[in-house]
């Protein structure tokens, strides 16, 4: 059998691997896209807050030893998730060095995708550091961070429609893209709601820790010549185009 067909060209290079990272506040529709390209183009979609919530979901199955998880007492992913519940309710970020371990764990096993896109990773300077030594090391490379712009209005709106399936993520807009049945999830029938941390209190709280902490990334990956600026405030059709025109990849 030959070399992996190449999926996309960046500029005169052809690589196997696709490495991606998915930037802008909450809301701006990195999900929502990063979804869709993944399915379209047989990359890893890894979200780490869908990971994050994922692993709370466990978490909730361990009532009885809450607590036992900073003695090594439960799975680490159990433990990560509770120890992020309190931090992502109040919109804050979880911290640096549990983000880390938790997505270097799961890119550890992803070596034979076709790449991957990172939704929501990194978020601050040391988890882009981070993920830059990784890469380093490994001889890869990001091929392109996208950073989807959206007037902050906007943002407010959409978040306060946002409704989200609990069991696989898949994302609905209460306003302008309900699921079919209320309430029920399109994709894998499960419970759709609106997230804890897209209540009002904690939107604020979110868009202000995107201003402090995860801003910055615009000039950390400018200046590394990496950033891709997406106009996220237009038809999704509109959008999925720009990006697949962006990046070069063949429907
Ligand atoms: P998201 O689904 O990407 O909006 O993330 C939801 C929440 O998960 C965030 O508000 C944070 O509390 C947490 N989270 C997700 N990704 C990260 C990250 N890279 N660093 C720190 N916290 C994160």
């Amino acid at each position: 059998m030959g070399a992996p067909e190449p999926i996309l060209t960046s500029g005169a290079i052809a690589m196997t691997q696709t490495h991606l990272v998915f930037l802008g506040p909450p809301g701006a529709g990195k999900g929502t896209h990063a979804k869709f390209l993944a399915n379209e183009h047989g990359l890893l979609h890894l979200s780490t807050g869908d990971m994050l919530r994922m692993a709370i979901q466990e978490a909730a199955d361990y009532p009885e030893v809450a607590g036992a998880a900073a003695e090594g007492a439960v799975p680490a992913h159990v433990a990560i998730g509770m120890q992020a519940r309190a931090f992502m309710d109040a919109g804050n970020l979880v911290p640096d060095d549990l983000i880390i371990e938790m997505i270097f764990h799961r890119l550890a096993s992803a070596t034979d995708e076709r790449g991957w896109i990172l939704d929501g990773f990194p978020r601050t300077v040391p988890q882009a550091q981070a993920l830059d030594s990784r890469l380093e090391h490994e001889g890869g490379r990001l091929d392109h961070v996208l950073l989807f712009e959206v007037p902050e209005t906007e943002l407010i709106a959409r978040l306060g429609s946002r409704a989200t399936c609990a069991s696989c993520g898949a994302i609905y807009n209460t306003r302008i893209r309900p699921p079919t049945h209320e309430g029920v999830c399109d994709v894998c029938g499960g419970v759709v709601r609106q997230r804890r941390d897209d209540r009002p209190d904690a939107v604020r709280k979110r868009l202000q820790v995107y201003h402090e902490l995860t801003a910055p990334l615009v000039e950390y990956y400018e200046a590394g010549g990496r950033l891709r600026r997406v106009d996220a405030n237009r038809t999704i059709q509109r959008i999925r185009v720009e990006i697949e025109t962006l990046l070069g990849l063949q429907s």
